[in-house]
């Protein structure tokens, strides 16, 4: 088979992250989790002391970003500049941030040559929110992962709750909703399923049902 760009959009809590992850290993292609480069650039514009709608700031701060990928044995680690930032980009503030400056025109810009490039050679699969209506319009399989509101925060809910205590439901819920408003609604690239993209629920099924549905549709699409 042929190495083929895959891209998995959706909302937050939908299962992306996990699911993508999984069916790169399956495939043997590269992982490239998107949201994190938008993390990385908002984690920039808070060491700079940069607010969101400072497209000045922001610009200098990109031509000056210089971020790549590198393999672990824990995973995929972020570096920008040199800096391994995969840990300090998970926080509640970088999260609010990054969907902030992700509306900004010069951060898609900067972004979308970045991500092109990391996809130049095929054998990946891309996550994120605008994958495959933007950054690969010609992708060879696109899919769109959703699930329910209530679904995809009790998920983030467990997630942040293994790691401390003092975690409230129906905060993590209106947090979400919150960036799921934002990322729907903003004017340029918002979060929507492809015309062609392959839509999956994935509330009722197991991380293993949904990468094996997508083996099966990669498979089916490459016959
Ligand atoms: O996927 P993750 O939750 O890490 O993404 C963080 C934020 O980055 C999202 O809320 C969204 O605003 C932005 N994003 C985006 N386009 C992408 C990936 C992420 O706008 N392709």
């Amino acid at each position: 088979m042929t190495p083929l760009l895959i891209t998995i959009d959706g909302p937050a809590g939908a299962g992306k992250s996990t699911v993508s992850c999984r069916l790169a290993e399956q495939l043997g292609y590269t992982y490239v989790d998107t949201g994190a480069l938008y993390r990385a650039v908002a984690l920039a514009a808070v060491t700079k002391g940069c607010v969101p709608d400072d497209d000045r700031g922001l610009a200098e701060i990109c031509t000056h970003l210089a971020l790549r990928f590198e393999n672990s044995l824990k995973g995929p680690r972020l570096y920008a500049n040199g800096d391994d930032i995969t840990e300090r980009i998970r926080t509640p503030e970088i999260t609010m941030l990054a969907s902030a400056v992700s509306a900004r025109h010069v951060v898609r810009e900067y972004l979308l040559e970045v991500q092109r490039a990391m996809g130049r050679r095929g054998g990946a699969v891309f996550e994120g929110r605008d994958m495959g209506t933007v950054v690969f319009p010609d992708a060879d399989v696109k899919f769109y992962l959703d699930a329910d509101l209530d679904t995809r925060a009790l998920r983030r809910f467990k997630e942040l709750a293994a790691g401390e205590s003092s975690i409230d439901l129906s905060k993590v819920r209106e947090a979400m909703k919150r960036r799921d408003e934002n990322d729907s609604g903003r004017a340029l690239a918002p979060l929507k399923p492809a015309a062609d993209a392959i839509r999956i629920d994935s509330a009722p099924l197991t991380v293993d049902e949904v990468v094996e549905l997508m083996l099966r549709k990669i498979r089916a699409s490459n016959n």
